[in-house]
This record gives C-alpha cells, sequence and structure tokens, in this order.
C-alpha cells in the first residue's frame, strides 16, 4: 500500500507492486509455523475503505502505508513444523498479498481448513463461499423476514452477495426485482432467476419499482439515489437491509433526501457488518453445512471474474469500484 487515495484508487500509484523480495521455501526457518503458498486472493469492494487515513475508526482496520496488503485468500501448505497443521492441506482466512507466507498458527489470523469435498475450485472459498456469500446467508436469514407474497429488490444484483441474495429470496417463493450497470450483468441476473432485472444506468430505477412495487424488501448494496428510490416505493412495514453503499466508497457519498419514510412507513432498517460475533455463531457452521453442496449441485449459480497474477491487484481494485468486473473478482496468485 503506497499512497491515501483522494478519489478513486490509482493502480501503480496506490498500490504498487514490488518483487524485490525472494524467499528460499526449503529452508526459510518457519518458528513452530507453517509455510504457505497463495493460491488466490480475493479483491471486495471495502479495500478502497481500508485505504484511509489511519486516524478514522470504523469497523474494520486501516491499511498503512508501506504494509503489504491483505485480505481474504486461499492458500495450500508447502511446509509446517505446527502439530495440527500438514503439507497439502489448504487455509482461507486473512493473506497477506505475497505468493508465500509462514503463519505461526491458525488463530491470528484465524484460518479455516477447507475440506473441499466437492472440488470446487479455490477461487469459490473467497466468493460465493467465503466472506461474501456468509453476508449474503446472514444477513437475510437474520433481517429479511420473508412474508408470503414479498416483493424483494437487490441492487448490486451481479456481485457475489447480491446474486446470493436474489437466490435465497426465490427459494422462499417471493417476487424478485435486480439491478445492476450492465447488460451482461442484467443476463446473469435472470439467470439466477431474478423476475424483473434492469440495468440501473440505462432505466430508471424508480419508474421500475413504481411498476413492479411496492417493495416489501430492500437490500441494499449501493446507497444513494438507488437507496432513495427504494425508500419511495417502499410498502409499510418493510424491511431495508443495509448491507453496503458502494456509490459512495470514493467522494463524499450521496444525502438521502427522503429518510423521512423510514417513520411514515414504519421501516424496519437493519445494518450489519458480517463479522460481528452474534451472526458468525449463529449462522456460520450452517452456512459451511449447506452451501457447498449447493454450489457443488448447480442449485445455487455463481460468476467469478479471474485474473491472474498479484501485479494485477491495482487495477482489479479499481474495476471493482468502477463495477468492470463481470463477477466475484479474485486474483489468482498460483495453480496447485
Ligand atoms: P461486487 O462484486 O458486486 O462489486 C461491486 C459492484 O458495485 C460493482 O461491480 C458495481 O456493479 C457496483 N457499483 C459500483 N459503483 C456503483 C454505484 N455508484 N451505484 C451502484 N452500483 C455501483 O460487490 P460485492 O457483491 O462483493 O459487495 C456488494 C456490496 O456489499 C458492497 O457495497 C460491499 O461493500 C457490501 N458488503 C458488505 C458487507 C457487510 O458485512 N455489510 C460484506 C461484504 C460486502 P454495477 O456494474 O452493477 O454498477
Amino acid at each position: 500500500f503506497n499512497e491515501i487515495p483522494t478519489g478513486l484508487p490509482e493502480p501503480g500509484k496506490t498500490v504498487i507492486y514490488d518483487e524485490s523480495q525472494t524467499i528460499d521455501l526449503e529452508n526459510v526457518p518457519l518458528h513452530g509455523g507453517f509455510l504457505m503458498k497463495t493460491l488466490v486472493v480475493s479483491i471486495d469492494p471495502y479495500l478502497r475503505g481500508k485505504m484511509r487515513d489511519t486516524s478514522i475508526r470504523t469497523y474494520s482496520k486501516p491499511y498503512h502505508v508501506g504494509e503489504t496488503l491483505y485480505n481474504f485468500g486461499v492458500g495450500v501448505v508447502l511446509r509446517s513444523e505446527h502439530p495440527d497443521v500438514k503439507p497439502g492441506e489448504h487455509y482461507s482466512g486473512y493473506v497477506y498479498f505475497q505468493q508465500y507466507e509462514i503463519h505461526k498458527d491458525l488463530k491470528n489470523p484465524i484460518l479455516r481448513k477447507i475440506d473441499n469435498e466437492f472440488n470446487l475450485p479455490w477461487s469459490t472459498y473467497v466468493g460465493t463461499l467465503g466472506m461474501p456469500g456468509k453476508t449474503a446467508y446472514f444477513g437475510w436469514n437474520e433481517f429479511s423476514h420473508p412474508e408470503k407474497g414479498d416483493t424483494v429488490f437487490v441492487s448490486g444484483g451481479a456481485g457475489p452477495v447480491g446474486s446470493l441474495v436474489i437466490q435465497l429470496a426465490k427459494a422462499q417463493g417471493l417476487k424478485v426485482i435486480a439491478s445492476a450497470g450492465s447488460e451482461e450483468k442484467v443476463a446473469f441476473i435472470k439467470k439466477v432467476g431474478a423476475d424483473v432485472a434492469f440495468n440501473y444506468k440505462t432505466t430508471d430505477t424508480n419508474e421500475v419499482l413504481k411498476k413492479e412495487g411496492p417493495v416489501n424488501i430492500y437490500w441494499d448494496n449501493v446507497g444513494g439515489p438507488t437507496l432513495e428510490a427504494a425508500l419511495e416505493n417502499s410498502a409499510v412495514e418493510s424491511r431495508f437491509i443495509e448491507c453496503g453503499m458502494i456509490s459512495g466508497y470514493n467522494d463524499e457519498g450521496y444525502p438521502i433526501r427522503n429518510l423521512n419514510l423510514v417513520f411514515q412507513n414504519s421501516i424496519i432498517m437493519s445494518g450489519f457488518i458480517v463479522f460481528r460475533p452474534k451472526l458468525v455463531n449463529k449462522y456460520e457452521e450452517i452456512f459451511y453445512k449447506v452451501l457447498p453442496e449447493k454450489v457443488a449441485k448447480g442449485e445455487i449459480k455463481l460468476n467469478e471474474d479471474l485474473t491472474e497474477g498479484l501485479k494485477n491487484v491495482g487495477q482489479a481494485i479499481l474495476d471493482v469500484q468502477l463495477g468492470r468486473n463481470t463477477g466475484k473478482k479474485v486474483i489468482v496468485v498460483a495453480s496447485e
């Protein structure tokens, strides 16, 4: 991490790629830990929020200038002196954006062993079976309170969070309206089952919601004018799940003008962060029990946008902020 951006993160300026360090894989001391080779790392919208003045406190720690970036990833163990970790095992959790890393234990940061009984690509474990998938699953199950006949609106519908929310809502027999920013993404949203799918850049969100609403459940991934339109078309006693507001991650944000509708329509607005212990304790085990099989059987569909090589991280971070990613953005660092 080279420099705090003022607006959009700039590849080669905000983030730089460094090849200066090498490692002797056979002989590097492990001090009781284990050596992992990084296979994939995840590029998520919230990484922009970590590129801020370190004095600003939010739910996620800031990157420090000069620090190697880190985020969710999957690695394979090459060598181990740790009693519980064996070469050939795969782990997911926070990893540095580097090809190899020595971990001292499985706790700090938490690494979770992946059994991968369905032989899914490792990238799946940072997308639909990773943090974004958990976000959709935990948030939907905790806050949506679906009722028969409900109409759901999902913004950011083509990403790993939104596309799983659409599928969870459809599995409960609800009507789903979803939006995204390109025709290709709209086609994917239709493929995962949305009843109404539209490109918010070419079609007026308010008009669609007026025709297809009112909205009983709004899953908000974007904030801004889309949230305003959802409020405008909210049903009485609707549930608004505030998951993310990417429309404001690179600037000052957008002042919502119709928040009065929250009390006028008795809306329950639930904001959440996926790491909240209450949610993790309640849903994580069931998530890993249920979702991998559904993905393997094709009952849950996903869309990935894979790029090879850590040198492309800076560009990938920018692309996600601009919506140029065509699915869950993952950097493939190495094959097995
Ligand atoms: P995506 O992979 O869908 O990538 C983000 C997408 O946001 C872009 O592809 C783009 O798609 C869209 N976007 C960018 N700018 C705008 C804009 N101005 N207005 C509308 N859409 C925009 O992301 P994820 O599925 O990983 O995440 C979705 C949301 O969930 C994000 O807001 C993220 O921060 C949030 N999140 C929250 C978590 C939590 O714990 N609360 C955890 C994980 C994610 P398009 O082409 O459609 O514009």
